[in-house]
C-alpha cells in the first residue's frame, strides 16, 4: 500500500490509484466525476477544457467513453472516470531558525522587490514581477520564500519550461537545505513525494488541487503557458482558496502590460540588470532581399558577419525557420570555410553539446532558431536576427533575443541588429520596450 501523504493536495484519476491505497484512505478522499456535462458540452474537470465532441471510444468499462484530448499527456481522463483528492493538511513544522541559508547580496532594486514579494506572500495577494533579462529574478524570491517556509507554508515554483526547472531546483535546494523539496516533471525518474517545496513544470499542476499556500510561476509569457487556458486554470486550481501567486516575467504580453499600467494587479518593475549597465538597444537594418535571393557579396547581413569574424567577435545568428537554416548551412560551409560554426534547432539531438561548445568559445558563431531566445547565457557576444519581420518573432521573442547580449558584468556591452525587409509592430514595440526600461532605470538611478 502506498503512503497516503502522496495524495495530499493532489487530484488524480481514481482508476489509476485505486489498487495502491486502502479502502479507508479512499473513503477519506473527496471524489467528483471527471466531466461535467451541460447542454451537450463536456467540460473536463481536470483541465477545464470544453468540448462538444460526444464521440466515444471503446472503453474498459464496457461502454464507449469520451476522453479529454487537452490533458492527455498526463494520462487519459475518460467520461466514466472519477477524480479523487485528499485535502492538503499543511503539516509542515514551523521553523524557529531561518530557512534561508543563501548569503548573497541583493542590489537595491532587488531588495525593494524582495520586500514587496514578501509582503504579497504574507497577505495572500497576486503580484507580477516584471524584471528585465539579467536582473536576477530568483534571488529576489528567497527572502519571502524563507519566511513563508518558516511559517510552515507549502510552496510551488512552476515554469512552462523543463530546462528552467532543472536549473532552479538545485539552486533552491541549496538555498533551503533543511526544507523537504522535490523536482517534478514528465519523464522524471524520481517518484513523486510529499514535500514542502516543489519545483515543477506548469503541466504537472493539473494533477494538484488546493495544494499550495504560495505559487510562483516563472516565465508566464513562455510557451506553452502563454495563451494556454488549461495551464492557467491548472495554476488557479493548484493554489489553496487563500493563497499568494507571484508571476515572474521579463516580457509580459500586451494584456499583462495593460493590467500593470492601470494597477489591476500589484506589480514590481525592475528596469535594470544586476550589473547596472543599460540593456543593449537593437538596431534595425533593412534587408533588400532574402539571404537566399541575394548574392552573398552584396548582402548587408553577410558583410556584417564578415566584419564580426574579422574582429574575432563571437555571435549568435537567429533565423526564423529550420528550413531556411537548412538551406543556409551548405552555403555557409562554402562561404565561411575558415570559420568554426554550428547550427541548432529544437529537433537537433546534439543541441546541448553545440551550446556548450559555443559557451566554451570553441565556435566563432552559432546559427539558431528561437529555441535559444531565452534561458541561455553566453559571455561577450553580439546577436544578429535575420528576417526579424517573420511571424515567429513576437515582441516578447525579440526582447528576449536582445536580452542575450551584455549579460555578464565583465562584458556588459554588445550589439543587437534586427535585419528585416519590413518594419513590423513587434520590432517597433520590442525596441520601445527596451528603450523605456533603460529610461526608467536611469530615472530611478539604477543604471550607471
Ligand atoms: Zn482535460
Ligand atoms: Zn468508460
Amino acid at each position: 500500500m502506498s503512503d497516503h501523504t502522496l495524495l495530499y493536495g493532489r487530484e488524480l484519476i481514481l482508476r489509476e490509484i485505486f489498487s495502491s491505497y486502502s479502502e479507508d484512505v479512499i473513503k477519506q478522499c473527496s471524489k467528483r466525476p471527471a466531466f461535467t456535462v451541460e447542454k451537450g458540452k463536456y467540460t473536463c474537470n481536470r483541465c477545464q477544457t470544453v468540448s462538444r465532441l460526444k464521440k466515444g471510444y471503446p472503453c474498459r468499462c464496457g461502454e464507449r467513453c469520451y476522453y479529454c484530448r487537452e490533458c492527455i499527456q498526463l494520462g487519459k481522463v475518460r467520461a466514466c472516470d472519477e477524480l479523487i483528492s485528499l485535502a492538503e493538511p499543511n503539516q509542515f513544522q514551523t521553523l524557529t531558525i531561518p530557512a534561508l541559508k543563501w548569503e548573497g547580496v541583493l542590489s537595491d532594486q532587488q531588495k525593494e522587490a524582495s520586500l514587496a514579494i514578501h509582503e504579497s506572500m504574507n497577505r495572500n495577494e497576486k503580484r507580477i514581477i516584471w524584471a528585465v533579462t539579467g536582473a536576477g529574478k530568483t534571488e529576489m524570491l528567497f527572502y519571502g520564500m524563507g519566511k513563508a517556509l518558516e511559517k510552515g507554508k507549502r510552496i510551488c515554483l512552476a515554469s512552462p519550461r523543463i530546462d528552467v526547472c532543472l536549473e532552479l531546483a538545485p539552486r533552491l535546494h541549496s538555498a533551503f537545505p533543511e526544507v523537504s523539496s522535490l523536482l517534478l516533471y514528465g519523464g522524471s525518474e524520481v517518484d513523486y513525494s510529499y514535500t514542502q517545496l516543489l519545483v515543477t513544470t506548469t503541466h504537472q499542476l493539473l494533477r494538484f488541487k488546493e495544494a499550495f499556500d504560495v505559487i510562483i510561476i516563472d516565465e508566464i509569457d513562455a510557451f506553452p503557458f502563454h495563451l494556454n487556458a488549461a495551464l492557467h486554470f491548472a495554476a488557479e486550481k493548484a493554489g489553496k482558496n487563500v493563497c499568494s501567486v507571484i508571476y515572474l516575467t521579463a516580457t509580459p504580453d500586451k494584456s499583462m502590460q495593460r493590467k500593470i499600467k492601470y494597477g489591476e494587479i500589484k506589480s514590481s518593475i525592475l528596469p535594470a540588470r544586476y550589473h547596472k549597465h543599460p540593456l543593449p538597444v537593437p538596431k534595425g537594418v533593412r534587408m533588400k532581399a532574402s539571404l537566399l535571393e541575394e548574392s552573398f557579396e552584396q548582402s548587408a547581413v553577410i558583410r556584417h558577419l564578415n566584419t564580426l569574424l574579422a574582429q574575432k567577435k563571437k555571435f549568435l545568428l537567429f533565423v526564423p525557420t529550420i528550413s531556411l537554416m537548412e538551406s543556409l548551412v551548405p552555403l555557409f560551409e562554402q562561404y565561411f570555410k575558415c570559420s568554426r560554426f554550428e547550427w541548432v534547432h529544437s529537433k537537433d539531438p546534439c543541441r546541448k553539446e553545440k551550446v556548450t561548445d559555443m559557451r566554451e568559445q570553441k565556435l566563432d558563431f552559432l546559427m539558431t532558431t528561437t529555441i535559444l531566445e531565452r534561458g541561455v547565457t553566453f559571455e561577450h557576444i553580439d546577436v544578429i536576427v535575420v528576417d526579424a519581420d517573420h511571424e515567429v518573432y513576437t515582441e516578447a521573442a525579440l526582447v528576449q533575443i536582445a536580452g542575450r547580449v551584455g549579460r555578464s558584468a565583465a562584458y556588459p556591452d554588445g550589439e543587437v541588429t534586427f535585419y528585416s525587409r519590413t518594419w513590423t509592430r513587434p520590432i517597433k514595440r520590442a525596441i520601445k520596450q527596451i528603450t523605456d526600461m533603460n529610461k526608467l532605470g536611469i530615472e530611478k538611478g539604477l543604471i550607471i
